[in-house]
């Protein structure tokens, strides 16, 4: 993703939230890539309860413990569930609609804040990434950069729970074999820009990452990966304690 802090004027996502938030509606938040053909984010999935999330965010959820940073932490939807549950919980984002809206809605600990500038130092057990939370990341060759940021923010011990897919069904041919370019760049190296009515984004790099690649990098930078959980569609929580 786009590592700088967003402004209003091209924060699409934020304003969606915003919309919904103050009407209990919202219009379609539209997602360009070069990769896909258009496509569209349902704002209502944003505001997403418990009893909604998927099996695997939920789990995320209650295996989160001590001081918790919920990153990218979008609507507050889980940042408010772990609240409910008494746990401690900062939440973060980049988009400062969000982050108002988080307010309002009572999320006690939220700011604006790129993961990768965050000041914190050995202040967290549990970092959450959640909703394709690899994302952030954005691309492979920010893998150093993120493990040493998780090492810096965590306290001995921690862990981050992630969830990611595989992209790779999208290149299976009909006979079942894969047909991916490996000369190419990793194939869940993914572009993205959205759209909200008239407010425009920045396009942003946006990864997804196998479970095997994630515990390859892991081990590089003394995390070690755990596959906790598999969803339904090549989709995964993993864990990644600080070694
Ligand atoms: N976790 C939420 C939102 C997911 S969308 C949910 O599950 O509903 C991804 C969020 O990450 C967006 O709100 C985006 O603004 C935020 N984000 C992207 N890059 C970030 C970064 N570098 N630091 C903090 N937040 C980031």
């Amino acid at each position: 993703m786009d590592t700088a802090l967003l402004q209003e004027k091209n924060d699409p996502m934020g304003k969606a939230i915003a919309d919904y938030f103050a009407t209990g509606k919202a219009g379609k938040l539209r997602v360009f890539s070069s990769q896909f053909d258009e496509d569209e984010i349902p704002v209502k999935h944003l505001f997403r309860t418990f009893r909604d999330m998927a099996k695997l965010e939920q789990t995320a959820l209650k295996l989160a413990q001590g001081k918790i940073l919920d990153c990218g932490a979008g609507s507050g939807c889980h940042a408010l569930e772990l609240q409910q549950m008494g746990k401690e919980v900062d939440a973060i984002d980049i988009s400062p609609l969000s982050v108002e809206v988080m307010l309002k809605r009572g999320v006690v600990s939220a700011a604006q804040a790129d993961l990768f500038n965050m000041a914190a130092v050995q202040e967290y057990d549990t970092v959450l990434m959640l909703m394709n939370g690899s994302g952030i990341i954005g691309k492979l060759e920010n893998m150093e950069k993120f493990f040493m940021k998780m090492k810096q923010i965590l306290r001995p011990g921690g862990v981050v729970f992630m969830d990611s897919s595989d992209l790779k069904y999208l290149f299976e041919d009909e006979d079942g074999s894969y047909v991916i370019n490996l000369a190419g760049d990793y194939y869940g190296e993914v572009d993205f820009r959205m759209q909200y009515k008239q407010v425009k984004g920045n396009a942003f790099d946006w990864l997804y990452i196998d479970f095997q690649t994630l515990s390859l990098y892991a081990s590089k930078f003394g995390f070690k990966a755990e596959l906790i959980e598999e969803g339904k569609h090549y989709d995964y929580l993993a864990a990644l304690r600080m070694l």
